[in-house]
């Protein structure tokens, strides 16, 4: 009964049905496709893939975002500490230095002297010398080769390329038409970045939840406006760890996990997780420490990237991160009880439940839920309670796949002539999910979709939801 929920990369060169149902089956709760690795045709088969293991994996599809890269045409350049080069948008500026094109036209501008460029993933620092109109003069802070296509990183500068590409558009409406679960946007730097991937979704009428990925001093400093606007987020440790001093991301992460837990929004650690099982069998104790600390932090969900995507071990990587986060998740600190920021009924209901829930220990916390709120705020409050939410919709049992700590199944539509409440509980018990003297916090809405949870009751399996005169 693992809380802790588990994202997998996975690449289009190795997504065959057995090999998902291999990660499926050691543990992984949703499927991530990374839009930089595959064309949509690929893209296409591994979510047939997916579908034909289970039609409980969520399936997230990773935009590229605004990204800066050398160019195409650059040949290997190698460059020696201390030299200066030029970089720009155009190509041969200078005649006596080289010269690094790359592939953004508002680079020159964007940038000021004193600002830093790291290459490929942060191999090579540049400091910004002089600027003119068309190119920058760097100076090289250590030596190394540049060749094309290779990442570029401008810490703390804002770069003013749009949230979009036309590659990100085609397969956000790809992921539209494939009615996948959740879009993650890279470098989100503000609201507006959120509000474009949702336009597109509007505009097709889809229900596809954005998780908004943290990756630049930008998104960090807004996250409370990208919170109120995004369904989630995830901490990109990967690019975070370049856009800003390392040294930095622990609280950095500390700090994303409490702001999307106090707006009750899922959050995922991502990058680096188990790095080092990507070539071994075992993680190195650094590595179970950190997914143990982002436990003890109180993250949603962990994510794997190359360790799944390409990796020699990526059964044994969900496995370890399975039996680390079930070994951890009992001694975590209790917590004081969350006040959300929101008190809706719904959020004010959810805590209630929770606090009773710590006081009666019970054996479960149920809640039905038509569009995944009342289970996400339940979820918030990271109690030890199992959380068990019947949902109307496989969708919303796929999207409640980022949220700790709750069990999510759909609810059959036989019984409609039973009460909501009594249909959930019955099936719980059925599938021996539940026992009948098993002591239920049931968290309930009577009046609609649009009102949410409207009541808690609390009693013992069988009570709610047997008759009187079925009771003995
Ligand atoms: P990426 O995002 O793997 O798409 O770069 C994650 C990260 O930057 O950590
Ligand atoms: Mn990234």
């Amino acid at each position: 009964m693992r809380q802790t929920k588990i994202v997998a990369t996975i690449s289009d060169q190795k997504c065959d049905i057995d090999f998902i149902r291999s990660l499926y089956e050691a543990g992984m709760n949703v499927a991530r496709i990374n839009t930089a690795h595959v064309s949509t045709e690929s893209g296409k088969i591994m979510i047939d893939n997916i579908r034909a293991v289970s039609d409980k994996i969520a399936i997230l599809v990773d935009t590229k975002g605004p990204e800066i890269r050398t160019c195409q045409t650059l040949s290997d350049t190698e460059v020696k500490e201390g030299e200066f080069v030029t970089l720009s948008y155009s190509s041969g500026v200078l005649d006596d230095v080289k010269n690094i094109c790359v592939n953004y036209k508002g680079f020159v501008n964007d940038l000021k002297v004193g600002d830093k460029i790291l290459v490929d993933d942060g191999d090579i620092a540049f400091d910004v010398v002089e600027k003119h109109i068309k190119y920058l003069l760097c100076k090289v802070g250590n030596s190394g080769v540049v060749k094309k296509r290779k990442s570029i990183n401008v810490p703390g500068v804002e770069i003013k390329l749009p949230s979009l590409t036309e590659r990100d558009i085609e397969f956000i409406r790809w992921a539209v038409e494939n009615e996948l679960d959740f879009i993650a946007h890279s470098f989100v730097r503000h609201k507006e970045d959120v509000a474009e991937v949702q336009k597109i979704l509007d505009e097709n009428n889809s229900p596809i939840k954005i998780v908004a990925k943290i990756e630049n001093m930008e998104g960090v400093n807004n996250i409370d406006e990208i919170l109120e606007h995004a369904y989630g987020i995830m901490v990109a440790r990967g690019d975070l760890g370049i856009e800003l001093p390392e040294e930095k991301i622990p609280s950095i992460q500390r700090n994303l996990v409490r702001r999307a837990t106090l707006h009750q929004k899922p959050v995922i650690i991502a990058t680096q997780m188990l790095h080092t099982m990507i070539e071994h069998p075992r993680p190195t104790r650094a590595e179970v420490s950190d997914v143990a600390s982002a436990i003890y932090m109180g993250t949603d969900a962990i994510m794997l990237s190359g360790e799944t995507a390409y990796g020699k071990y990526p059964v044994e990587a969900i496995k370890a991160m399975d039996k680390i986060a079930q070994q951890v998740e009992p001694d975590r600190d209790r917590r004081e009880l969350l006040v959300p920021l929101k008190a809706d009924i719904p959020a004010y209901l959810a805590q209630s439940a929770i606090r009773a829930a710590r006081e009666l220990k019970p054996d479960a916390i149920v809640t039905s839920t038509t569009t995944g709120k009342t289970g996400r705020y339940l979820a918030s409050h990271r109690s030890i309670f199992p959380i068990f939410v019947k949902c109307h919709s496989e969708r919303v049992v796929r999207e409640l796949a980022l949220s700790f700590g709750v069990h999510a199944s759909y609810l059959g539509t036989k019984k409609n002539k039973m009460k909501i409440q009594k249909a959930a509980i019955q099936e719980l018990v059925h599938q021996g999910t539940l026992k009948m003297d098993d002591l239920v916090i049931y968290v309930g809405g009577r009046f609609g979709v649009d009102a949410g949870a409207s009541f808690i009751e609390i009693s013992t399996a069988d009570k709610l939801f047997l008759k009187p005169r079925e009771l003995q």
